[in-house]
């Protein structure tokens, strides 16, 4: 969490712009923050497309945090420019608000109010009124699982429930774009499982979701693409399998058999695309010479059709904590920038 440096005025308001109908979600282009001489963020360019998860990854103070209060309108760049759904984030933050839940990664205490009286306050303050206030309200509580905890106190929630909380807050305007400044940070592996479960029905609503994370596992089973921070500089933007593939252009399959494990060599080395690389105590590794999902299929199907009695079939791939690795020691070594 960082302390917010004071907003410079922001500049007045420009006539609204002409909605921007074919725009991405999020587009942000050379930007930059620094804060009296620490370089948060430099020079970060990146495009999420409508309906697109993407998770944000990067060790401690790495800049995620600044760049996404910069997306959420409650921080000025020092250069360059960052639009949601078209509107520019710095000349017309109204708009952008509308279109955008945002998320922090900490929130604040409200320890006297009730989740109902705290998503009340919210819906009151965006200007719901009467029954639309009641249905929306009822609508978040539903969604986060909260209706049963209306009229507990805001001290008395878990930490689990009080993420739920502060997603129904982001939510309360049904906007467009979430920006998730770690979520799950903090909870236990059941609250994480709840959270992950919302993000993907809300993915599947076709919500746009930029959401930053620690724990990389997690976000490759959730997100369409990972963007990597390090020292304020994006060094990869690419998908997990993309990620977890590597530079391989070939495939390791690590095979195991019911019985007559000896074959499995026998029938490789009369098979297209496949080498036998390795035996097994209950099988073998052979290697496909594509990654491509339905010459991988295909293997398999004649695997089975030519009477191999295979129990398990299954991709080794990279974790994406070693790729995250690999990619930082490739930047070390040759300080390029890789964006895929
Ligand atoms: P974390 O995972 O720990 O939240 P982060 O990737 O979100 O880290 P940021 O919070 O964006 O990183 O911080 C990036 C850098 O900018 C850090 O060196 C941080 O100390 C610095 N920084 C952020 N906000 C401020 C501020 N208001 N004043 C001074 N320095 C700041």
């Amino acid at each position: 969490m960082n302390e917010s440096a004071p907003l410079a005025e922001p500049p007045a308001e420009s006539p609204a712009e002409a909605p921007v109908a074919l725009s991405p979600a999020i587009e942000v282009r050379n930007l930059s923050r620094s804060f009296s001489g620490v370089h948060a963020v430099r020079d970060v360019s990146f495009t999420v497309e409508r309906g697109q998860v993407i998770g944000f990854v990067g060790a401690n103070g790495a800049g995620k945090t600044t760049t996404m209060r910069i997306l959420a309108t409650l921080d000025h760049p020092t250069s360059g420019e960052a639009f949601i759904c078209g509107h520019n984030v710095v000349t017309h933050p109204a708009e952008v608000r509308r279109c955008i839940g945002w998320m922090p990664d900490q929130y604040g205490t409200y320890s006297h109010m009730t989740v109902l009286e705290y998503l009340d306050f919210f819906a009151r303050a965006l200007g719901y009124k009467g029954e639309e206030r009641i249905e929306r309200i009822a609508e978040v509580m539903e969604f986060t699982d909260l209706t049963g905890l209306a009229d507990r106190l805001i001290d008395a929630l878990s930490k689990g429930m009080g993420q739920r909380l502060c997603l129904g807050r982001a939510l309360l305007h049904d906007p467009e774009v979430l920006i998730l400044d770690e979520p799950a940070a903090g909870l236990d592996p059941k609250a994480r499982v709840e959270l992950k479960h919302l993000i993907r029905i809300l993915a599947q609503e076709g919500k746009t979701v930029l959401i930053s994370s620690h724990i990389l596992s997690e976000l490759g089973e959730m997100c369409d693409s990972l963007l990597f921070i390090n020292q304020g500089r994006i060094i990869h933007h690419g998908s997990a399998e993309s990620l977890r593939r590597g530079s391989s252009a070939t495939s390791l399959i690590e095979v195991r058999l019911a019985g007559g494990i000896e074959k499995l060599s026998e029938w490789a080395s009369l098979s297209p695309h496949v080498t036998f690389r390795e035996a097994t105590k209950s099988g073998g590794r052979i290697e496909i010479d594509s990654f491509d999902p339905e010459v991988i299929a295909s293997v398999l199907r004649r695997m089975v059709n030519e009477g191999l009695p295979v129990i398990d079939f299954h991709l080794q791939e990279r974790k994406l904590e070693d790729a995250f690795i690999q990619i930082l020691g490739e930047i070390e070594a040759s300080g390029t920038p890789i964006v895929s």
